[in-house]
Parts: structure tokens; sequence; C-alpha cells
């Protein structure tokens, strides 16, 4: 358990995420009543993890009261099921929408609306951002005292972040990004990879890396013309892993679909071209 600011903890749990990450950064939140961010492994000795710090913070008065999710895929919310049969009572609170996508796979208690805002104890206010993109329903968390957010798959520690369509809409991710970046965090605590000191930067950097990897999509539809998904990562991604060209295909997909509805590329068939 590393502890991160009076009333915040993280755990690296080793959960079934996306390469590069191999773990899922877990946060306790609160003094008394307290909340868990993201439990997202499926391994018990991880999530036996968890009940560790939650049994440590009992000494102190320390009772699980919610799950919050940032977004609805399993790597966020698997150790849930196991937290709520050790603590009968605990209500697990998501956006709207990843209720919708979780419905047959967990069940969702209540509703974390945009800009509601708790208070954490020593923690201070936190308030729930809707910040979709990487998910529909995706939330990222305020931590307003401390200028800190807890990104979820917003940004990431190591790696960058895949854009999965439908679900992952590239224009509305870019939107979320420049809306925390009206925010001016001092620092971002991703759901995986190390903690971000340098917030500002790191946003910035990640918008730009965006912009530029949109540019390589581009310029490889113009360069090889008619040209299938496949032939466009393998020319827009040459700086990636081959390996990771699976996922790398995801992103520049939704990169596509973004580039088409602002005109600027045309698809026929599963063939992409430039523009009108
Ligand atoms: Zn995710």
């Amino acid at each position: 358990v590393t502890q991160l600011a009076p009333g915040a903890r993280m755990l690296a749990l080793r959960s079934f995420t996306l390469p590069p990450a191999t773990h899922t950064n877990c946060f306790i939140l609160g003094d008394e009543d307290l909340v868990v961010v993201d439990p997202g492994s499926l391994f018990p000795e991880e999530t036996a993890r968890i009940e560790q710090a939650l049994e440590a913070l009992a000494r102190w008065g320390g009772r699980l009261r919610e799950i919050w999710l940032t977004h609805h895929h399993a790597d966020h919310w698997a150790s849930v099921p196991a937290l709520r049969a050790r603590h009968p009572g605990v209500r697990v609170l998501a956006h709207p929408r990843t209720a919708d996508l979780l419905r047959g796979q967990l069940l969702v208690d209540g509703m974390l609306a945009p800009d509601e805002t708790r208070v954490l104890g020593a923690l201070g206010a936190v308030r729930a951002i809707h910040t979709p993109g990487h998910a529909s329903g995706h939330l990222a968390f305020h931590v307003e005292g401390s200028a800190t957010l807890l990104a979820g798959d917003l940004m990431a520690g190591e790696g960058t972040v895949v854009v999965d369509p439908p679900d992952g809409d590239m224009a509305a991710y870019e939107d979320s990004l420049r809306r925390i970046e009206d925010l001016a965090p001092a620092a971002v605590w991703p759901a995986h990879g190390p903690l971000i000191a340098g917030a500002a930067a790191a946003i910035r950097a990640t918008r730009e890396h965006r912009r530029w990897r949109e540019a390589c999509v581009l310029e490889a539809v113009r360069r090889a013309g008619a040209a299938d998904l496949g032939a466009v990562v393998r020319e827009a991604y040459q700086d990636t892993d081959p390996a990771l060209h699976g996922l790398a295909a995801r992103s520049a997909l939704a990169t596509l679909i973004k580039l088409q509805a602002e005109g600027r590329v045309r698809e026929a068939q599963g063939r992409y071209s430039p523009g009108p």
C-alpha cells in the first residue's frame, strides 16, 4: 500500500489488462467512510491485499461504504464480487452509461452524476467528471483540495490509451483531454503505470501525441490510397511493436472514424482514401 496523501492510498494490483500495463491501480479514499476506486483484479491474492488494507484502516474506524468505477472494463471491477461478499451493504457507484454497459455482468447500485461531489474526510471534496472517449461512461475523479486527478484510463502512466470503437470515441477522447487540461491538475493518478507528477506537461504531451498520430494516419491514407485498415496501421504505426498492431488498429479505426466525420477521409467497402 502506498500512502499518497492524507486519506488516499494506492495498491497496484496485478490484473488482466492491456499491454504494456500489467497492473491496475486501486485507490482507497477517505478516513471513516471509505471509498475504493477501481478494484480490478481477478487474482484472489490481489483482492486479499485490498482486504488487508481495509482491515488495517478498520482499526482506525474506517468502514468500506462505496466502490466507485471509472468505467465498465473488467480490469477496473473484477474484484467487486469478492469485496461485495465480504462487505454486505457496500454500494457500487458508476456513471449511468457504465451501469447500462455492465447489465448482466455486474450490478451497479447507484449513479454518480457528472459533477457530483463528495467530501471524503481529510482528502476533502472529490468531484466526478464525465470524461468519455476511452469508454462512453468514463469518469475521472478530481480531488479539488490537492488539485489531483484520478484519471482512470483517460491518461496512462505507461503506454498509450486505447480507444476502441464503437464504445471508444476519439473525438470525445480529445474533448475530455481538453477538459481536464482546463482543470489544471498538479498531479494525475492514472489507472495503470506510475503516478504522473508534471500533470500539465503530461496532458499536453498526450494531446500532442494524439495529434501527431492522427497526422500519421492521414498521411498513411494519402500515401497508400484506398488502403484497408491493416495497411493504414502498418504505415502509420511503424514505430510500434508489430505485436501491438492489433490494439493499435482499434485506435487507428477510432481516428479514421473521426477523420471521416470531419470529411478528411472517405471509406468504401473497408478501404480508406483522402476525403472529398
Ligand atoms: Zn479501460
